[in-house]
């Protein structure tokens, strides 16, 4: 890094969805100079994504609205799988994370609240979106760069930020403009949602997911009396209609899904096409891409709206590091480095998943309509599948053990946490004789915490880290080992958590130079002339 450049903001942020105002929260509480600009007048009104996964609470709850969002929203206890009108298997999703997480349950909360969340947690820290400006044209240099910002009126301006973060959706002007490729495919399937109200077989409080040969119908439930997200796929005499109504699309939801269902109304009602696509890279030099800008899937899972939430929250703290010159530039390499793998994945398993449920084969068909669906129902039951399935589908299993900046000293048990997992949920007795408390609860999210059992924290700490540390000592207690047992966490060991929760060191006795060694070649902190390649 050169000598520093004196910018209109920090940090600029590009879109208003649920990943810009996630970012520009992150970032507003940890200090930072944020700037949010969104193209569009105001607030999306549309629901689009409406399944809010563990992870994202537990990021809510250091945000201070997961209150909010649970009494907005509606738990789904149950999923019911409906094959030629009749119900053929229940998956109870009730609580299936029970003792992995404080929310162990998928919350149903349509992306429009969730904005607004975000949105007034943001007001509330000093924040207004900028809206109807558009991002236009970008150059940068090695310190900084310029933004060309173009406003309703035609006026144009430039801004100057340190560094650009592309949370600008499936079109973003900032990989455009920065010329990374979008590597995919449109799916050939058309899909419809619609917002109804509507009465029928369907189970309550529910989700209801009605198979057939061709595809599939999604009933969830949403806040109100009777009210319904219905999403499926177009049947293909129907595929190639632009001016498609829903009421055209009725008759077939009808011979699916039961003669019974009565459609009283419709709110919102629109056809798209799905990709499925990965930006080569996820950033160039100082511009960042993150959310639909980064990756786009099939929804299948409810995880599309969740991963941008935790690219954001993934950079974040990176990012108000090197601001205020704590740590060097080479730490926001491992934003790339642990969210493209995440990206990765989740299109390969959101494909092979979707292409299950909507193959026109007449074999698929057959398996997908019955064998499949016992096999589930049967393999449900077992509590070892339900915890895999909860860990994997509210992502809270996302590790990132291969990251530069996860590194497990001496020799922790196989089982135990490691560095790079999310650091497990665990009530213990932080005060001897004290009463049992949520550790979530206690750790600081904008800060790295350690974790000391059975061991004393160093005299000071780790120095380095100065007061952006927090030392938690876990009292020996026959409940606290109990508590520590049930997740494989051996009595002594330590576990440096990174703010965004995962574990950065572990090991079992903590060594002060070890400490600062990871601190400082790992972590980049104090080195704020370390070099990036920037280029991921
Ligand atoms: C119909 C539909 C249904 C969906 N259902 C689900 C679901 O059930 N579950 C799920 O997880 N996901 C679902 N998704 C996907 C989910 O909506 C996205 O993953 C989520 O919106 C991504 O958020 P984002 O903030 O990254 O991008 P976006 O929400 O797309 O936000 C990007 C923002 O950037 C702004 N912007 C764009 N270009 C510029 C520019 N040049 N300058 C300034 N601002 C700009 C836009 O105005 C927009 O506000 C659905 C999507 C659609 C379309």
């Amino acid at each position: 890094m050169g000598a520093r450049v004196e910018t209109d903001t920090d940090i600029l942020v590009v879109g208003a969805g649920p990943t810009g105002l996630m970012l520009a929260n992150q970032l507003a509480r940890r200090g930072v100079r944020v700037r949010i600009i969104d193209r569009h007048a105001g607030p999306s009104l549309q629901t689009r994504a409406l399944g809010v996964q563990a992870r994202t609470l537990e990021i809510y709850s250091h945000l201070g609205i997961v209150d909010r969002a649970l009494e907005l929203g509606k738990r789904a206890t149950g999923g019911n799988i409906w094959v030629q009108g009749r119900r053929a298997a229940r998956i109870p999703l009730g609580d299936i994370g029970r003792d992995l997480s404080p929310y162990p349950f998928l919350l149903i909360l349509g992306q429009d609240d969730n904005e607004r969340l975000l949105g007034d947690g943001l007001r509330n820290r000093g924040i207004a979106v900028q809206w109807n400006t558009e991002l236009v044209g970008l150059a940068q240099d090695t310190r900084h760069v310029t933004a060309t910002l173009k406003h309703k009126d035609g006026t144009i301006d430039e801004v100057a930020a340190a560094w650009v973060a592309g949370c600008d959706g499936a079109r973003s002007a900032v990989r455009e403009l920065s010329g990374i490729a979008f590597e995919g495919a449109p799916y050939e399937h058309v899909f419809f949602v619609a917002d109804t109200q509507v009465t029928g077989p369907m189970v309550p409080d529910e989700l209801n997911v009605y198979l057939w040969r061709e595809g599939f119908h999604l009933f969830f439930p949403m806040r109100g009396t009777d009210h319904w997200r219905l999403v499926g796929i177009l049947p293909p005499n129907l595929r190639a209609r632009d001016d498609l109504t829903f009421e055209e699309v009725i008759p077939g939801v009808r011979q699916e899904a039961g003669a019974q269902l009565s459609f009283k109304a419709c709110t919102w009602y629109s056809t798209y096409h799905i990709h499925h696509r990965c930006a080569a890279r996820f950033r160039d030099r100082r511009c960042f891409l993150l959310g639909d800008a980064a990756h786009i899937h099939s929804p299948v899972g409810a995880q599309g709206m969740n991963t941008g939430l935790q690219d954001a929250y993934n950079l974040a703290w990176k990012l108000a590091l090197v601001v205020s010159e704590r740590a060097g530039p080479a730490l926001l390499d491992s934003y790339a480095d642990e969210r493209l793998p995440v990206a990765r994945r989740l299109l390969s398993t959101t494909d092979r998943a979707f292409s299950l449920v909507v193959s026109d084969s007449w074999l698929a068909g057959l398996v997908r309509t019955r064998a499949l669906v016992r096999i589930m129902a049967l393999a449900m039951r077992l509590e070892r599948v339900q915890k895999l399935a909860f860990r994997t589908i509210s992502q809270i299993g996302i590790r990132y053990r291969n990251s530069p900046l996860s590194k497990t000293l001496g020799s922790l048990p196989q089982a135990a946490p490691r560095a790079g997992d999310r650091f497990p949920w665990l009530r213990l007795k932080l005060l001897p004789n004290g009463s049992t408390e949520d550790l979530f609860g206690k750790l600081d999210d904008t800060r790295f915490n350690l974790i000391m059992i059975g061991q004393a924290a160093p005299p000071g700490g780790v120095p380095e880290l100065g007061d952006q540390l927090r030392i938690h000592e876990v009292p020996s207690d026959p409940a606290n080992d109990r508590e520590l047992a049930r997740v494989h966490i051996p009595r002594p060991s330590f576990y440096l958590l990174r703010p965004d929760g995962h574990v950065g060191l572990a090991g079992t006795h903590l060594e002060a130079a070890a400490a600062t060694r990871y601190v400082s070649e790992r972590l980049h902190v104090g080195r704020k002339d370390a070099g990036t390649t920037g280029a991921r």
